[in-house]
């Protein structure tokens, strides 16, 4: 903004408000299970890991909360103006009060600053969804190995169950033998 403004001036400041909300996971689309296919085309269900809010062993929500920001301005009288020459040019602060605002944040006009409030609103919202487009196209490596994990686990009771069915069946025979 330009360096028309002087002390006394009422100016306008363009302001990000912050809102906290739920949209569905971007890995397991609210299902919290997701699948993984294996080399031989068997399907392992498991357990989502990005919605996962309270660290491992917690349940997956189905969900993630993402900020989103608003547009907004603020109406402010300068009380101060602070400039200094830097390599890249003039650089100007703002105050009012204690409060600084700097060159970029400052307008003349309302609707100039709520267009660039607008604008960076805009923008960040749309890189928060760019990062859950791209979340999508790659779900945390960690679900091939958790999968190894737990088909290990299976593999390992399946034997034990085996092993335990085994000599029930033994002790069974022993026991009949005896009588
Ligand atoms: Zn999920």
């Amino acid at each position: 903004m330009s360096n028309k403004i002087k002390i006394g001036d009422t100016i306008y400041v363009s302001k990000f408000g912050s809102r906290q909300f739920r949209i569905d996971c971007p890995v397991c689309f609210g299902k919290k299970v997701i699948g993984l296919i294996l080399g031989n085309d068997n399907v392992v269900e498991m357990s989502c890991d990005y919605c996962r809010h309270e660290g491992l062993g917690s349940p997956a929500t189905g969900y993630i909360t993402e900020w989103r920001r608003d547009a907004g301005t603020e109406k402010v009288c300068i009380s101060e103006i602070r400039s200094r020459q830097t390599a890249v040019g003039e650089e100007v602060e703002y105050l009012a009060g204690s409060r600084i605002y700097y060159m970029e944040d400052v307008f003349s006009t309302e609707a100039a600053a709520l267009a660039e409030s607008e604008h960076r609103a805009t923008k960040y919202n749309l890189e928060q969804e760019t990062k859950a487009e791209f979340v999508k196209g790659k779900p945390d490596k960690n679900y091939s190995w958790n999968a190894g994990y737990h088909m290990r686990a299976i593999k390992n009771a399946n034997q034990k169950i085996e092993y335990h069915s085994k000599m029930a069946k033994i002790c069974k025979a022993r026991a009949k033998g005896k009588e």
